[in-house]
């Protein structure tokens, strides 16, 4: 039986989208929400309709068994999943696929593919699960190479070894999240690492980009679990020690968490893992506006508790989450531990919530024993999370515009970052006319010195121009972000798409650091080009 292989254009596996009930709801809420009437569903394309441009490249002899040029595999491993992306997937335009799309499978195949491109100056994009958000993936890189090869991790995805003693697992980078829980939970083991992308996303990916997990305190990216690293880079391998904190100099894993693949390639990590949470304690605390849950969210973050979650939700996003009536703002809060129960902590910040104005109800208590998941509105949230990705591939098919941006700033400036975000954002979608527009917000992430806002545009969009749309409320939003104090991504990463952003953002001087880091490990420039820095 032949399993089911990953959309070309959206999300997921080809023939699991949305059901048709789940289509009826979105063209309904559509309708009365935002006034809008949503355009008929139009049909995905078929890789018998694409028309690729020939691969440029010829791989040699000694790498052809692990090359393809199959239209499948170019289509596949040519956008990675923004709104754009899925856009232009969804039109059949691919207009940059790459030329070859290698499998390793070991690391000498990696080691004869980097020697390969460096010598024949074609550039080498390192591709996990090809969930990207910024363009990181997509083979976009100018004239100046010979041609583009993707070079994808897939073959690479074993869970090495165990240590339950330090508590940690020695993991390929091409392994994707449950492929990784599915050995620790029968040792009661877990990363504690869930990106909305988990289902489809690499070990390898999380660190090139610094991914972040649901979990609103503590170890929230990946960063923190990284005990050691194993690099493939143009100039040669290395690996760095495993060790449970050091104080010798910077730490060499810190240069290439977060590198995008523009340094090397990551083949393996050791990744710190902790007890799986045998007790929850959750809460939903009712405020009037986002603005009235701030301060309570501010408060646990504050507290030295670090609650698990610690969500504020304003009420538009509370409602088309399943989470709210639309009343009000969500403050969702949990607690979780392998080790007691939760109810302490949980009732000390409600009467903290409380004390803020806030109105507690849903006080949920799991132990052990009970099997139920998350009901109530924490329940909802999680289904609504889970199932966005698919929802949003149905409204790219009706012509809608919708996309997400995040960012992450201190308290003393997250209200005016709000106010001039949310202006940003309607003024960029009225120029592009793309209004009546629905605009949500929720903190996914909060620090004790500040929060993680994280905000959904839904949009009508005109077809065929919904990308020059979407460009135009994007830029409008990230000068805003920049403008503000805020960094252009919590979690999403640079790429290709927020580096106008992340140039104003950085130090100079330590771009041209970077960039010297980048003319050793890297000296013919062909990895990820357009990624991070580019050559002097
Ligand atoms: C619906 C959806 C939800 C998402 N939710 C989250 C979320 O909750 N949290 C979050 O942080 N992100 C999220 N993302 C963004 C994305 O999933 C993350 O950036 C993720 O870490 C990418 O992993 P990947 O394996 O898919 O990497 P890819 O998309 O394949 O690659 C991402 C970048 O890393 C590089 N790269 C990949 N593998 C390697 C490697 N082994 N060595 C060197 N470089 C490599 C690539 O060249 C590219 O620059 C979401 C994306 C989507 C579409």
């Amino acid at each position: 039986v032949n399993e089911p292989r990953r959309s070309f254009w959206g999300w997921g596996l080809e023939g699991v989208g949305a059901t048709e009930s789940e289509r009826a709801l979105i063209a309904a809420a559509i309708r009365t929400r935002m006034g809008v009437e949503p355009g008929a569903p139009e049909r995905p394309p078929r890789i018998d309709d694409l028309r690729l441009r020939r691969p440029r490249i010829t791989p040699p002899g000694a790498l052809a068994a692990i090359c393809s040029t199959d239209p499948y595999d170019r289509a596949l491993h040519a956008y990675g999943r923004s709104y754009r992306d899925v856009v232009r997937g969804f039109r059949g335009l691919f207009p940059n696929p790459p030329d070859v799309v290698a499998y390793p499978r070991d690391e000498a195949d990696i080691v004869r593919l980097l020697d390969h491109c460096s010598s024949a100056g074609i550039a080498a994009i390192p591709f996990g699960g090809g969930t990207s958000v910024v363009g990181g993936v997509e083979p976009a890189v100018g004239e100046a190479f010979a041609g583009t090869l993707t070079i994808d991790l897939s073959r690479l995805a074993g869970v090495l070894k165990v240590d339950e003693r330090s508590r940690a697992v020695r993991v390929q980078a091409g392994a994707l999240g449950p492929s990784v829980e599915r050995v620790l939970a029968p040792l009661g083991l877990s990363m504690r690492h869930y990106p909305q992308s988990f289902e489809f996303s690499t070990v390898g990916g999380w660190i090139a980009t610094r991914a972040s997990g649901h979990h609103a305190t503590l170890r929230t990216h990946v960063d923190d679990l990284v005990e050691s690293l194993r690099i493939i880079t143009p100039a040669g391998t290395l690996q760095t020690r495993r060790l449970p904190a050091s104080g010798a100099g910077p730490a060499p894993d810190r240069l290439f968490i977060g590198s995008e693949g523009a340094l090397g390639i990551v083949t393996e990590a050791w990744l710190r893992v902790q007890p799986r949470p045998r007790w929850r304690s959750s809460a939903a605390v009712r405020f009037g506006a986002f603005a009235d849950g701030t301060g309570a969210a501010r408060a646990l973050a504050q507290s030295g508790m670090y609650p698990a979650n610690c969500r504020l939700l304003d009420p538009t996003e509370a409602l088309l989450a399943g989470a709210g009536d639309g009343s009000g703002a969500v403050l969702l809060v949990a607690f979780e531990s392998a080790d007691h129960p939760q109810e302490a902590a949980l009732t000390r910040a409600v009467e903290c919530a409380r004390d803020l104005g806030g109105e507690p109800a849903e006080i949920r208590h799991r132990g052990p024993d009970d099997a139920a998941g998350p009901g109530g509105s924490a329940g909802a949230w999680r289904g609504a999370f889970l199932r966005a990705p698919y929802l949003r591939d149905v409204m790219v098919a009706m012509g809608m515009i919708t996309e997400t941006f995040e960012t992450a700033v201190t308290w003393d400036r997250s209200d005016a970052l709000d106010d001039a975000v949310l202006a940003a954002a309607e003024a960029g979608l009225r120029d592009a006319g793309a209004w009546p527009a629905i605009v949500t917000r929720r903190f996914t992430h909060v620090y004790a010195d500040g929060p993680a806002p994280y905000y959904t545009v839904i949009a009508p969009g005109r077809r065929g121009s919904e990308i020059g749309q979407w460009d135009l409320a994007k830029t409008a939003v990230s000068d805003a972000i920049v403008a503000s104090g805020g960094t252009i991504t919590h979690h999403h990463a640079v790429g290709r798409d927020h580096r106008p952003w992340y140039d104003r953002e950085r130090p100079d001087l330590f771009a041209r650091g970077l960039g010297a880091a980048k003319a050793v490990l890297d000296p013919s420039w062909i990895m990820n080009p357009g990624v991070l820095v580019d050559p002097p």
